[in-house]
């Protein structure tokens, strides 16, 4: 099939899949009031692989059709570049809102199909070739997906094996000839309700005794037994003026419920191994890949607030004070310096092990994902300094198009704007700092990828210390020759 068009995803969608909405089953997603407007803002984005095909699409390399450049295994530096460019695209088209567009899982896969080896150990050749034939079905056919990598959140002081007596985090429960039997819960996966397909891999270690905890696989969304309970929705069925991005980015959250589904085999990755469990994620190189991919995102958010700071603040000419600039300043400086870490995290990408493929240095990315869950926040929190009480100057179009139009004509306007303009600019602020879908996203930053704490502490246990351990080991005993010339390439192992 090679690269979807938005229409053609849309028709996808429409497959009986089981969605629980406050309180109501959603016949059909695509055409409901509180899911139609995120399901056409990942519509355009599938558009948008045609519109810009020299950035989005490439050649597969079985069918020659052109597929997402997102999906592709890197071969070089150039190609990580080509990667990121893609990204940016689709990151750009919501300004860096959708956290889950499709390139966050394609990368994911491109990721475990290069380093299937880590995945085919201890006997699990079978699984690896599953995933490695998996990721090119989901590449040939452009298929979006979603992922739920984390048990329920009932008591983590304990193990899996220990959530509510056992039958609460998702585990096998039986096998035929043909496949495994999944029973219990995942605790969210974002995007459900607009994803082909649900991919289960593995979020944090297990302990080595936990076998049946220890399933990796992928199934289409509509599979018997799988259904999906939402949030609230935060999409607002108002026009665009009013919430400019709840009423198209709430890309939705939802827990996932697996009673007694059957996994065909020829899906599943994993299946036992609890210490291969923690290496696909620790030694398959999935760091290097989805941290690229979310920094490069993160980057287009720092960007929007950066420029709507600037323009609030032109708006209401308070960037002509230096607290003002310096807390436009503090943005930019965020901005740019996750822009370097991207960019470095490209320059310094390398072969990996003499497989011919190559990942971009995690160094610097894993930096920014300790540092990303402050930042983020922080930018918000500028953004609310910045604006002040404009952000509650803003009547709904309804106003401005009722009775007080006049009066709000006069009394709305701005230095450079006139009251409608500075109500549209306000309105995008709020949505982006204030409103529901803003708290939900904040959330987002914070834990997407783990929490801040946990992140931060990995660092410091995957650093490489030689060269600094060294630096302060010559002052202690005899002299050692530090070596200044090494250009640590290799990246965090
Ligand atoms: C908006 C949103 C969307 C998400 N989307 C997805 C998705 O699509 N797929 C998916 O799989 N997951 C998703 N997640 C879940 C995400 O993976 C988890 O939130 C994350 O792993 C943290 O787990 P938790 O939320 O259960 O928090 P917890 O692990 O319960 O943490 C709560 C607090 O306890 C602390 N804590 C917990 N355990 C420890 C420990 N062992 N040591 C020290 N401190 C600890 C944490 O630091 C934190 O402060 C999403 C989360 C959010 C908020």
């Amino acid at each position: 099939m090679g690269a979807r068009t938005g229409k053609q995803y849309i028709e996808g969608l429409r497959d009986g899949r089981v969605i629980w909405l406050e309180g109501e089953r959603i016949d059909d997603v695509t055409t409901h009031p509180k899911f139609k407007g995120a399901v056409n803002s990942v519509a355009r984005l599938f558009d948008l692989q045609h519109e810009y095909p020299d950035i989005m699409l490439y050649d597969s390399p079985d069918t020659g059709e052109k597929v997402g450049v997102t999906h592709m295994i890197p071969q070089s530096k150039e190609d990580i570049k080509r990667i990121k460019a893609a990204i940016k695209v689709w990151a750009e088209a919501s300004a860096g809102l959708m956290g889950r567009s499709p390139d966050y899982l394609n990368t994911t896969f491109a990721c475990f199909a290069a380093h299937a080896d880590v995945w085919a150990r201890r006997g699990n050749e079978q699984g690896a070739k599953n995933l490695v034939e998996y990721q090119k079905y989901i590449r040939d056919n452009d298929l979006i997906l979603t992922h739920s990598i984390i048990n329920p959140q009932v008591d983590r002081s304990v193990s899996e094996a220990e959530q509510g007596g056992g039958e609460v985090a998702l585990h096998k429960v039986g096998e035929t000839d043909d496949c495994i039997i999944v029973r219990g819960a995942r605790m969210l996966a974002t995007l459900a309700p607009f994803s082909d397909e649900l991919a289960v891999y593995p979020g944090s270690d297990i302990r080595v005794q936990d076998q049946k905890y220890a399933i990796c696989f992928s199934i289409p969304m509509n599979t018997p037994g799988l259904s999906f309970i939402c949030r609230d929705s935060y999409s607002k069925e108002r026009n665009y003026f009013d919430y400019p991005l709840s009423s198209r980015f709430d890309e939705m959250d939802a827990v996932v419920i697996f009673d007694d589904v059957k996994i065909p085999k020829s899906r599943v990755f994993m299946d036992g191994d609890t210490i291969g469990y923690s290496e696909v994620i620790g030694q398959g190189y999935w760091r290097n890949y989805i941290i690229f991919q979310a920094m490069t995102r993160a980057l287009t958010k720092l960007e929007f607030a950066f420029g709507l700071g600037h323009k609030i603040a032109d708006m209401t000419g308070v960037n002509s004070f230096d607290h003002v600039q310096e807390k436009l300043g503090e943005i930019w400086n965020m901005m740019e310096l996750t822009r370097s870490a991207v960019v470095a995290a490209e320059e310094g990408a390398f072969e990996v092990e003499g497989k011919g493929v190559y990942a971009p240095d995690d160094r610097p990315l894993m930096a920014l994902r300790g540092t990303m869950p402050k930042w983020i926040p922080r930018a918000v929190e500028l953004l609310k300094l910045i604006g002040g009480g404009g952000f509650m100057l803003t009547p709904s179009l309804a106003d401005i198009e009722g009775e007080m139009a006049s009066a709000i004509s006069k009394y709305y306007q701005a230095r450079n704007a006139d009251a409608t303009n500075r109500i549209r600019l306000f309105r995008l602020g709020w949505d982006f700092i204030g409103s529901e879908l803003a708290g939900r996203c904040d959330l987002y930053e914070r834990f997407y990828l783990s929490d801040a704490f946990r992140m931060t502490a990995l660092n410091y246990k995957v650093a490489d210390k030689t060269h600094p351990a060294a630096l302060v080991q010559q002052f202690l005993d005899e002299p050692v020759a530090v070596d200044a010339t090494s250009d640590h390439t290799a990246g965090v192992k």
